[in-house]
């Protein structure tokens, strides 16, 4: 054990609840290759109040706290603190997931192997019952000079790590450590060493069931941590746990960056239609608002947004469609969210028929919503103005190249590259070189469009990455 790269770890929390209770301290102490390297603490300002009775067992009150740093601030400093190096704590399973669940606030994926020193100390002392951490220190017969403070416990446990070497020895120590750490994260399905080829490069990887049945597709920039964290044990969802137990083989595809990685994932849930995946529907049912600004002075006006089903949903349209919804009632709902939200007439909208014998007014206005376009009191121009500016949030865009293009997509290293060759929002394939570029370009099948890639695409290409090129194909 002590021959690896370790982060001893603790923590003090408002509570016990990962999910309700937040951090107030932090301390890790990173040891590498049975050398200290570093002792780091710091308080964190829980965004709550501390319960007076943690107030009183640790010590930390929210004076303390108040002036701390929040765990946003600190967590740029922490990560690369905690990353590649075994997570040991004392009943790691609390102090691993409140870390989890603080950097996933912050929209940060934490993943560690992790090794409870609690499980460690019964493996090695299967004779003694109780392996809290004051039965600990008193047996073994070590002193804590904070204890219920972070850097204090963790450095309890930096103390018992060295003592259990000494009185087990080192190989009976690593025996057990192998068989915690691997017990909590190789599915029975799987062989021991299923995650040791997996490259830590972005890509697309693939889980088999029984007979070769596709469970589930995902897509990361790190293949292997992200196909470990599906089973890290610890707050794991309901699909990672019915995928733990019906995994038999891993695959994956490298691509050299997030976006060819987003593509092939996309593209790939659709050909395979894995057990696990949200299932998307067809684009089959996809449709969109149309409704053609035509610029003339009566444009089009009077004319209420009509519905663009899949056969008219035409990337060389895009500017004239507006949102692309999955079903026919789901462009309904948004068109009436907005009429709602702007106090536009449902009737000049088309989703209401003039009912109100005596007055022609819509349901909204008679519930003082629509400004009254339907009984004269706004104009129609003036209303077809308003809409525009309501449905210009959701316009489609127009492809904003003459035809073919490729991006370019270094890895890291810059040693591969992928060219993503693209028509009208289509995804048409990815290539190695641009010799191999020109052979795809000679390839005249109808592109298919897809909604999700053209919302992949649309972000990447409105706001294109640092590094990101864009190679122009000749038609
Ligand atoms: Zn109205």
């Amino acid at each position: 054990m002590l021959d690896e790269h370790i982060v001893f770890v603790d923590l003090e929390t408002t509570g016990a609840t990962a999910t309700h209770d937040r951090i107030t301290e932090i301390g890790v102490i990173e040891v590498n290759h049975g050398q200290l390297i570093s002792e780091w603490s710091t308080l964190v300002n829980p965004g709550m109040s501390i319960p007076p009775m943690i107030q009183a067992l640790t010590g930390i009150t929210n004076a303390m706290v108040a002036s701390a740093p929040s765990f946003a601030e600190i967590q740029r400093a922490l990560l690369p603190r905690l990353k590649g190096k075994l997570f040991v704590a004392h009943n790691a399973r609390f102090d691993y997931g409140f870390l989890k669940n603080e950097f996933r606030r912050c929209g940060v994926t934490f993943n560690a192997r992790v090794l409870c020193s609690v499980k460690l100390s019964r493996k090695l002392y299967p004779q003694h019952a109780r392996h809290n951490l004051d039965t600990l220190l008193e047996r073994h017969e070590l002193a804590c000079e904070a204890r219920h403070r972070a850097l204090g416990d963790a450095r309890v446990l930096w103390l018992l790590a060295q003592k259990w070497t000494a009185e087990r020895g080192a190989a009976a120590v690593k025996a057990a450590v192998d068989v915690l750490v691997k017990t909590q994260t190789v599915p029975v399905g799987l062989p021991d060493l299923a995650f040791d080829n997996i490259p830590e490069t972005p890509g697309v990887y693939l889980f088999y069931g029984d007979n070769d049945v596709v469970l589930y597709v995902g897509k990361s920039i790190n293949i292997r941590s992200r196909v470990m964290s599906h089973f890290s044990g610890d707050h794991r969802v309901n699909k990672d746990m019915r995928i733990a137990r019906e995994i038999k083989r891993i695959d994956w595809k490298q691509t050299a960056g997030e976006l060819g990685a987003l593509l092939l994932e996309s593209k790939l849930v659709k050909q395979l239609a894995p057990v696990h995946n949200r299932q998307l529907r067809r684009n089959s049912q996809l449709c969109a608002w149309y409704w053609a600004d035509t610029g003339g002075a009566d444009g089009n006006i009077g004319h209420a947004p009509q519905i663009a089903t899949a056969d008219d949903i035409d990337p060389a349209r895009f500017g004239e469609l507006y949102g692309l919804f999955r079903s026919r009632a789901t462009a309904i709902e948004a068109l009436r969210e907005i009429a709602a939200t702007h106090g536009l007439c449902n009737i000049l909208l088309g989703l209401e028929k003039r009912t109100a014998p005596l007055t022609g007014a819509c349901f909204a206005h008679q519930i003082k919503r629509c400004r009254g376009a339907c009984v004269g009191l706004e104009s129609h121009e003036q209303h077809a103005l308003r809409l525009k500016q309501a449905l210009s949030s959701m316009r489609t865009v127009p492809w904003p190249f003459e035809g073919r293009i490729a991006i370019r997509e270094n890895t890291i290293d810059g040693e591969c590259t992928d060219l993503h060759v693209l028509d009208h929002w289509c995804y048409l394939g990815t290539v190695r070189s641009e010799a191999e570029l020109h052979d795809l370009a000679e390839v005249r099948t109808a592109p298919v469009f897809d909604v999700d890639t053209y919302k992949i695409l649309k972000r990447y290409i409105t706001k294109p990455p640092h590094g990101a090129s864009i190679v122009r194909i000749a038609a």
